[in-house]
């Protein structure tokens, strides 16, 4: 696996593969889940492409970019184990020059869900992933359901931008007891990696009730209120798969979504109905 840190050395790289290119881009602190979406890259590519930036343009100046989990040597490791062939780590002076045009997510769904807590999180998010794909020039990027209004929106700028890559989407990988993985998830004392098991539970309760023939969607959102009731929720939304509010939920066109606080960490989650 080639290191490389610089926007040059990863250009000089990059002409040098040949075939089809699979590209994952990441924060770091790599769990399984990042870790599926390198094996499905590994698998379905001539070559691996993995990036890891904490991207400073989508932290609010109140989040935690400073505190954000760091494990360098680890996340080297899993991405050697796992077949990559280029590692890109930048700095953020790599990355962003002090005068540069900005990208603005659409405002339908840039400041709603992730948005509405987190405005302009969007904008961040598609002008790392542009500068990105601009750079790894991927045939197939590989995004987490997980972040699904990033993978929606990234999705978006693709077709409309008439990018020149195809957007591969992965399912949410797990703990055994459910909770979805993530990062942040290291933040978690003993007792709220407990209480976090409420989101996943929420959706499911959720999902049965649908099984059972449950249709409105403001009744399923308080399903899943009830089960986060010892949590400060941000939101828990049944909403359609483009993020629009429907009286009526429909099967395979629906999306549960759930942002809460556990303690001071704010976790997500969701499930595709
Ligand atoms: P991050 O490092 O948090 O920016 O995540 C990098 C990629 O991994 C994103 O596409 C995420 O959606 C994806 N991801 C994060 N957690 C999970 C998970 N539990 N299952 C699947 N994909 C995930």
């Amino acid at each position: 696996m080639k290191i490389v840190s610089t926007v040059k050395e990863l250009k000089t790289l990059r002409e040098e593969l040949k075939g089809s290119v699979g590209f994952v881009p990441t924060m770091g602190a790599m769990h399984n889940g990042h870790l599926s979406l390198i094996r499905q890259a590994r698998i379905q590519n001539d070559a691996v492409i993995v990036s890891i930036f904490v991207n400073p343009t989508q932290f609010l100046p109140n989040e935690d970019y400073e505190k954000y989990p760091r494990r360098e040597e680890a996340d080297l490791k899993i991405c050697t184990l796992s077949g990559v062939d280029i590692l890109f780590m930048p700095t953020k002076e790599e990355m962003y020059a002090k005068t540069e045009p900005e990208i603005l997510a659409p405002v339908n769904l840039a400041y709603i869900l992730e948005g509405g807590s987190r405005p302009g999180h969007f904008d961040g998010v598609l002008r790392v992933v542009l500068k990105l794909f601009n750079l790894a020039r991927p045939t197939n990027a590989y995004f987490g359901k997980k972040d699904a209004q990033q993978l929606y929106l990234v999705q978006n700028m693709v077709k409309t931008l008439f990018l020149n890559v195809n957007i591969v989407p992965c399912d949410i990988v797990r703990e055994s007891d459910g909770l979805a993985l993530s990062s942040r998830n290291v933040f978690l004392g003993k007792k709220e990696r407990e209480q976090a098991l409420s989101l996943s539970i929420a959706l499911k309760n959720a999902s049965q009730a649908i099984m059972k023939g449950e249709r409105d969607a403001k009744n399923i959102e308080l399903i899943m209120l009830d089960s986060l009731k010892d949590l400060r929720v941000d939101y828990a939304k049944a909403l359609s798969r483009d993020f629009e509010a429907k009286e009526k939920i429909t099967v395979k066109e629906t999306i549960l979504l759930i942002a809460a606080f556990v303690g001071n960490t704010r976790l997500i989650d969701n499930l595709w109905i």
